[in-house]
Protein backbone atom coordinates (compact mmCIF):
# COMPACT_ATOMS: atom_id res chain seq x y z
CA UNK A 1 0.00 0.00 0.00
CA UNK A 2 1.60 3.52 -0.76
CA UNK A 3 1.66 5.99 1.64
CA UNK A 4 -0.72 8.67 1.65
CA UNK A 5 -2.03 11.70 3.27
CA UNK A 6 -0.91 12.12 6.55
CA UNK A 7 2.76 10.93 7.12
CA UNK A 8 3.53 8.70 10.82
CA UNK A 9 6.63 8.23 11.88
CA UNK A 10 7.57 4.39 11.08
CA UNK A 11 8.31 3.16 14.76
CA UNK A 12 4.61 4.54 15.33
CA UNK A 13 3.04 2.90 12.49
CA UNK A 14 4.43 -0.11 13.99
CA UNK A 15 3.96 -0.15 17.32
CA UNK A 16 0.81 2.41 17.68
CA UNK A 17 -1.81 -0.43 15.46
CA UNK A 18 -2.12 2.31 13.33
CA UNK A 19 -1.66 -0.31 10.43
CA UNK A 20 -4.03 -1.93 11.61
CA UNK A 21 -6.62 0.66 11.78
CA UNK A 22 -5.58 1.75 8.03
CA UNK A 23 -5.90 -1.81 6.75
CA UNK A 24 -9.54 -2.25 8.48
CA UNK A 25 -10.50 1.23 6.70
CA UNK A 26 -9.16 -0.24 3.48
CA UNK A 27 -11.26 -3.49 3.78
CA UNK A 28 -13.97 -1.85 4.37
CA UNK A 29 -13.69 0.58 1.69
CA UNK A 30 -13.37 -2.02 -0.94
CA UNK A 31 -16.40 -3.83 0.14
CA UNK A 32 -18.21 -0.22 -0.60
CA UNK A 33 -16.31 0.50 -3.79
CA UNK A 34 -16.12 -2.84 -4.66
CA UNK A 35 -12.81 -3.85 -6.95
CA UNK A 36 -13.58 -6.68 -9.14
CA UNK A 37 -11.36 -9.26 -6.85
CA UNK A 38 -12.03 -12.38 -8.94
CA UNK A 39 -8.81 -13.99 -10.43
CA UNK A 40 -8.16 -13.37 -14.04
CA UNK A 41 -4.51 -13.85 -15.86
CA UNK A 42 -4.04 -10.74 -18.01
CA UNK A 43 -1.11 -10.85 -20.15
CA UNK A 44 0.50 -7.80 -21.77
CA UNK A 45 -0.06 -8.36 -25.93
CA UNK A 46 1.84 -5.42 -26.86
CA UNK A 47 5.72 -5.01 -27.65
CA UNK A 48 5.71 -1.85 -25.24
CA UNK A 49 2.93 -3.93 -22.39
CA UNK A 50 5.53 -6.83 -22.60
CA UNK A 51 8.56 -4.54 -21.89
CA UNK A 52 6.83 -2.53 -18.96
CA UNK A 53 5.67 -6.18 -17.53
CA UNK A 54 9.17 -7.41 -18.34
CA UNK A 55 10.80 -4.51 -16.03
CA UNK A 56 8.29 -4.93 -13.48
CA UNK A 57 8.96 -8.60 -12.91
CA UNK A 58 12.98 -8.13 -13.03
CA UNK A 59 12.22 -5.36 -10.60
CA UNK A 60 10.12 -7.09 -7.79
CA UNK A 61 12.53 -10.55 -8.16
CA UNK A 62 15.16 -8.47 -7.85
CA UNK A 63 13.86 -6.90 -4.24
CA UNK A 64 11.34 -9.99 -3.55
CA UNK A 65 13.48 -12.07 -1.02
CA UNK A 66 15.40 -8.61 1.07
CA UNK A 67 11.02 -7.46 1.41
CA UNK A 68 10.37 -10.50 3.04
CA UNK A 69 13.21 -11.17 5.06
CA UNK A 70 13.18 -7.12 6.46
CA UNK A 71 9.05 -7.40 6.80
CA UNK A 72 8.97 -4.21 4.76
CA UNK A 73 7.29 -3.37 1.18
CA UNK A 74 9.52 -2.06 -1.56
CA UNK A 75 8.05 -0.25 -4.86
CA UNK A 76 8.22 2.12 -6.99
CA UNK A 77 6.84 3.65 -10.40
CA UNK A 78 7.37 2.50 -13.73
CA UNK A 79 7.79 4.88 -16.89
CA UNK A 80 8.27 5.37 -20.11
CA UNK A 81 10.97 7.88 -22.11
CA UNK A 82 8.10 9.85 -24.51
CA UNK A 83 11.14 10.70 -26.83
CA UNK A 84 12.71 6.97 -27.18
CA UNK A 85 10.03 4.89 -25.98
CA UNK A 86 12.12 3.33 -23.81
CA UNK A 87 11.16 1.99 -20.47
CA UNK A 88 12.75 3.19 -16.82
CA UNK A 89 11.46 2.77 -13.40
CA UNK A 90 12.17 4.39 -9.84
CA UNK A 91 13.36 2.62 -6.67
CA UNK A 92 12.76 -0.44 -5.49
CA UNK A 93 12.46 2.21 -2.67
CA UNK A 94 12.30 0.79 1.00
CA UNK A 95 9.07 0.70 2.62
CA UNK A 96 8.52 2.32 6.20
CA UNK A 97 6.85 -0.69 7.69
CA UNK A 98 5.33 -4.05 6.43
CA UNK A 99 2.38 -2.73 4.65
CA UNK A 100 3.12 0.65 3.62
CA UNK A 101 6.02 1.83 1.16
CA UNK A 102 6.32 5.45 -0.19
CA UNK A 103 6.83 5.22 -4.09
CA UNK A 104 6.65 9.27 -4.23
CA UNK A 105 3.43 8.78 -6.32
CA UNK A 106 2.63 12.90 -4.92
CA UNK A 107 5.86 14.37 -6.64
CA UNK A 108 6.01 15.66 -9.55
CA UNK A 109 5.11 13.08 -12.67
CA UNK A 110 5.13 10.82 -10.02
CA UNK A 111 8.74 10.91 -9.20
CA UNK A 112 9.49 10.17 -12.76
CA UNK A 113 12.12 12.55 -14.93
CA UNK A 114 10.86 15.27 -16.84
CA UNK A 115 10.38 13.74 -20.64
CA UNK A 116 8.71 10.73 -19.33
CA UNK A 117 5.26 9.38 -18.90
CA UNK A 118 4.57 7.26 -15.78
CA UNK A 119 2.77 3.38 -17.45
CA UNK A 120 2.66 1.51 -14.11
CA UNK A 121 3.89 0.83 -10.61
CA UNK A 122 5.17 -1.76 -8.80
CA UNK A 123 5.44 -3.20 -5.08
CA UNK A 124 5.77 -6.15 -2.75
CA UNK A 125 3.67 -7.31 -0.22
CA UNK A 126 5.85 -9.00 2.21
CA UNK A 127 3.68 -10.32 5.37
CA UNK A 128 1.15 -12.68 5.69
CA UNK A 129 0.42 -10.81 8.82
CA UNK A 130 0.66 -7.50 10.17
CA UNK A 131 2.38 -7.50 14.19
CA UNK A 132 1.23 -4.45 16.53
CA UNK A 133 1.70 -4.42 19.99
CA UNK A 134 -1.34 -2.59 21.94
CA UNK A 135 -1.11 -2.04 25.62
CA UNK A 136 1.86 -4.65 26.07
CA UNK A 137 -0.23 -7.20 24.12
CA UNK A 138 0.59 -8.41 20.58
CA UNK A 139 -2.07 -8.42 18.56
CA UNK A 140 -1.85 -10.11 14.96
CA UNK A 141 -4.22 -9.65 11.91
CA UNK A 142 -4.46 -10.56 8.65
CA UNK A 143 -2.46 -8.42 5.67
CA UNK A 144 -5.17 -9.21 3.13
CA UNK A 145 -2.00 -9.77 1.06
CA UNK A 146 -3.65 -11.22 -1.54
CA UNK A 147 -5.73 -8.21 -2.11
CA UNK A 148 -5.42 -5.06 -4.41
CA UNK A 149 -7.04 -2.56 -2.15
CA UNK A 150 -7.33 0.58 -0.24
CA UNK A 151 -4.45 2.96 -1.08
CA UNK A 152 -3.43 0.28 -3.82
CA UNK A 153 -6.12 0.96 -5.68
CA UNK A 154 -6.56 4.48 -5.04
CA UNK A 155 -3.36 4.90 -6.17
CA UNK A 156 -3.55 2.79 -9.75
CA UNK A 157 -7.40 4.50 -10.17
CA UNK A 158 -5.75 7.91 -9.49
CA UNK A 159 -3.38 8.38 -11.80
CA UNK A 160 -4.15 5.29 -14.66
CA UNK A 161 -1.04 2.98 -13.77
CA UNK A 162 -1.19 -0.67 -14.13
CA UNK A 163 -0.23 -1.89 -10.65
CA UNK A 164 1.95 -4.75 -10.31
CA UNK A 165 2.11 -6.83 -7.18
CA UNK A 166 5.33 -9.78 -6.14
CA UNK A 167 3.20 -11.40 -2.82
CA UNK A 168 5.95 -13.34 -0.57
CA UNK A 169 5.06 -16.57 -1.90
CA UNK A 170 6.81 -16.06 -4.77
CA UNK A 171 3.56 -14.96 -7.21
CA UNK A 172 3.61 -12.40 -9.41
CA UNK A 173 0.10 -10.02 -9.83
CA UNK A 174 -1.66 -7.32 -12.12
CA UNK A 175 -4.09 -4.80 -10.91
CA UNK A 176 -5.76 -2.62 -14.19
CA UNK A 177 -7.58 0.24 -13.44
CA UNK A 178 -11.07 1.18 -15.43
CA UNK A 179 -9.52 2.68 -18.23
CA UNK A 180 -12.26 5.71 -17.90
CA UNK A 181 -10.86 6.02 -14.89
CA UNK A 182 -9.03 9.38 -16.42
CA UNK A 183 -9.57 11.74 -18.74
CA UNK A 184 -6.82 14.33 -19.17
CA UNK A 185 -5.26 13.62 -15.58
CA UNK A 186 -9.18 14.26 -14.09
CA UNK A 187 -11.30 11.50 -12.63
CA UNK A 188 -14.60 10.66 -14.42
CA UNK A 189 -17.85 9.72 -13.31
CA UNK A 190 -16.42 6.18 -13.89
CA UNK A 191 -13.68 6.76 -11.23
CA UNK A 192 -15.44 4.15 -9.45
CA UNK A 193 -16.16 1.54 -11.90
CA UNK A 194 -14.12 -1.99 -11.54
CA UNK A 195 -10.48 -2.64 -11.65
CA UNK A 196 -9.16 -6.02 -12.76
CA UNK A 197 -6.89 -8.08 -10.47
CA UNK A 198 -5.46 -11.29 -10.53
CA UNK A 199 -2.02 -13.26 -10.49
CA UNK A 200 0.06 -13.80 -13.91
CA UNK A 201 1.27 -17.05 -15.21
CA UNK A 202 4.12 -18.33 -12.93
CA UNK A 203 5.97 -17.50 -10.66
CA UNK A 204 8.29 -14.48 -10.42
ZN1 LIG B 1 -0.18 -3.10 -1.57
Amino acid sequence: MPMTGTFMLPQLITLAGANTVARCEDAARSKMSGSDQSSFQPKATTPDGIKIEKAARALLKSVLKQSVDDRREFGGVIYRDDTTGKIGWTGPFRGHASGRVDVQQDAENRGCPVGTTPVAWYHTHPVKEFYNIQNGVLITMGAEWDKFIGGDEDLSNKWGLTGYVATFDGRFWRYDPPPSTMINGKPTSEAFAKGRWGPLNGKL
